[in-house]
Parts: C-alpha cells; sequence; structure tokens
C-alpha cells in the first residue's frame, strides 16, 4: 500500500480498478495521472462487488479524500454504456450489472471498461505524454489467467460493433487442443494463459518425462524451470512462445499496429518470454517477405511488472467520462463510446 502526502492541490482524483484473474487492485490518480494510493488483494470471485467496494472505501479513508469517479476494469464482455459485465469465463460471471451496482454502493459515479482496452488506452496516452502528436497505435496483448488484446489504432481506442474487438485468446491455435473455458475446442488460451502452462507441465509429469517442475507448478515456475535448462519446461516455453509470436503476428498484420505490448501475470516471467517470442518472430520474418514487410521496424515489448497499465487505464477511463480537465501535454484518446 503507498499512499503519499502531496502538498498543494492533487486536483480531483478519481480511482482505477483493476479486477484479475487472481489479482485485484485500486490505484488513485490526481489530475496529472500521479498515483497517490496503491493497493493490491487475491481476487475474491465469490464477493466481486464487496471486494471493490472495500478497496475504493480503504483509499478514500487512507488519502481522507473522496474520489470524484471509478474506473473499474475487468475481463469479458463489457457494455460501456450500461457498465455490465457478461460471460468473464475465468471469473466464474454470466452476467452482472457491476456499474450499477457499486454506484449504489459507492456513491459516485461508475465507469466499466475491458481491462485490456483499458491498458492500452493509458499505454497509449504515455506515448502521447509530452509530445502535441496524436496518440500512436498500440496493440496491448495481456497474458494472465485469460489472454485478450486492447488496442488502440490511430488514436482511437476499439471496441467494435460487437464489442469484442481483440479477444484474441478465443482464436483457434490448436484445433485437435483441449475444450477452453469458452466452449471451444483449442483456443489460445489453451496453450497459452498461465492454468494452460501449469497444466502442461502437469501432463508431461503424468507422462513421466523427467524434470525438476513438481505437480502443480505455475506458468512462473515453468519459465523458472526453463532458465535454468529444463528440458520440459523449455520445450512447454517454446510452445508457448510459438503460439504468442503467431497472435502477435496476427494483430501486426490485421491492424497494422507497429507496437506490441506484452503485459499481464505471464509476461512477469520477463526475458525468459520475450525472448524466445522474438526468436519465433525473427524465424517468421527470415522464412517470409511478407511478414518480414508487413512488420518492418514493428517492436514487440514487455511491459514492466512494476506497471499499473490496467488500473491506470481504468482511472483515465474514468477523469475522461466525468470530463475531469487533464493536465498532461498530448491529446487524449477518443475512448467515447460507439466511436471506433
Ligand atoms: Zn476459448
Amino acid at each position: 500500500m503507498i499512499a503519499t502526502d502531496e502538498p498543494g492541490r492533487n486536483g480531483l482524483l478519481v480511482a482505477g480498478v483493476d479486477v484479475g484473474g487472481t489479482k485485484t487492485s485500486v490505484v488513485v490518480t490526481d489530475d496529472r495521472d500521479r498515483i497517490l494510493y496503491e493497493h493490491v488483494l487475491p481476487t475474491d470471485p465469490s464477493s466481486l462487488v464487496g471486494q471493490i467496494v472495500g478497496l475504493v472505501e480503504g483509499a478514500r479513508r487512507q488519502l481522507r479524500q473522496d474520489v470524484t469517479a471509478v474506473g473499474v476494469a475487468i475481463p469479458g464482455h463489457v457494455d460501456p454504456e450500461d457498465g455490465s459485465v457478461s460471460m468473464a469465463v475465468n471469473l466464474g460471471i454470466t452476467h452482472l450489472p457491476l456499474g450499477p451496482m457499486l454506484q449504489a454502493e459507492l456513491g459516485v459515479p461508475i465507469f466499466v471498461e475491458h481491462d485490456a482496452r483499458a491498458a492500452a488506452l493509458w499505454l497509449s496516452e504515455q506515448a502521447a505524454d509530452g509530445s502535441a502528436q496524436a496518440p500512436a497505435s498500440v496493440a496491448f496483448l495481456a497474458i494472465g489467467t485469460g489472454i485478450s488484446a486492447g488496442v488502440v489504432l490511430d488514436g482511437t481506442l476499439l471496441r467494435g460493433d460487437n464489442s469484442f474487438a481483440g479477444e484474441v485468446g478465443h482464436i483457434v491455435a490448436d484445433p485437435d487442443g483441449v475444450i477452453c473455458a469458452c466452449g471451444l475446442r483449442g483456443c489460445l488460451e489453451t496453450i497459452a494463459a498461465g492454468p494452460a502452462i501449469g497444466r502442461q507441465a502437469d501432463e508431461t509429469i503424468a507422462a513421466g518425462r523427467s524434470t525438476i517442475l513438481s505437480p502443480h507448478s505455475s506458468a512462473a515456475d515453468v519459465f523458472r524451470a526453463s532458465s535454468l535448462g529444463d528440458e520440459v519446461a523449455l520445450e512447454i516455453t517454446d510452445r508457448v512462445a510459438d503460439h504468442l509470436a503467431r497472435a502477435i503476428r496476427s494483430l501486426v498484420l490485421t491492424l497494422g499496429v507497429k507496437r506490441v505490448v506484452v503485459g499481464g501475470g505471464v509476461a512477469a516471467a520477463g526475458p525468459a518470454l520475450l525472448e524466445p517470442i522474438q526468436s519465433h518472430i525473427a524465424r517468421e520474418r527470415a522464412v517470409s517477405p511478407l511478414v518480414q514487410a508487413a512488420l518492418g521496424d514493428a517492436t514487440v515489448e514487455l511491459l514492466s511488472p512494476t506497471e499499473a497499465p490496467v488500473a491506470r487505464g481504468a482511472a483515465a477511463i474514468a477523469r475522461h467520462r466525468i470530463g475531469l480537465p487533464d493536465h498532461r501535454i498530448g491529446l487524449p484518446v477518443r475512448e467515447g463510446v460507439g466511436e471506433r
């Protein structure tokens, strides 16, 4: 928990909440996007609303100042107009009117957004910060309990007519693979999301392969073992990286973005994840002039684990939606409902 006593005025404060499959965090930011408070808890899917209310009330108490609005970023199918979330398969949510429920408890405007989209918005604004240029295009690929992408294209946050834009976790990766939480077979999530990486370790252990991994290993354990040269862990890491490289290629080819940022809990593995992804991309570039031309000088970067782009993006969305002035230089990303 961090709470700073900033001298002078901070302007009106907003809170941003990141509801993840394993962790839920809150940040409170001022009108210059400075973090005044942050706190994180393990996600309690049985009491999601109560947990978010508790986090925001804790921030209010600690800062001895109210927040003007709250942005909540959550995976699943989000309707930013009515604040509802549906089909958040990794949180066990079928349909939840999250925004109205939180507004009734907290008494301030609540704005709900898809988690990867909130992060993409914040990353794009960061890139534009300090310049008068329009925000750059960026794709944020979140790899955690699930996988999805948030995209800002030519300065506009993409939602799509169906609000499913960026749900790359459910594109087919292995037609003969295992059944996904969404009901389909062989989605990217069944290979490269955190629980899938642990499952593949268990499968190889059950098959009697020799490895330093123990049963019920996490994705982080697998990446650690691959750094130590464990054959089984290296094979799993290579397969995961191969599929993520293909997903990144698909994002670049479909959207024309030149910047892909990889984040989420699994990305905390750092170079143990990024390096094999980069080498698969380099292989694709080497064999395909088309991929080489499309990727050009595109960058694939890992987000620092110390950043909180989802919660900060949620706070930025709350700031924009209630029309608070933004005192940073640079143009805010257009994220109005219905704009694409
Ligand atoms: Zn799926």
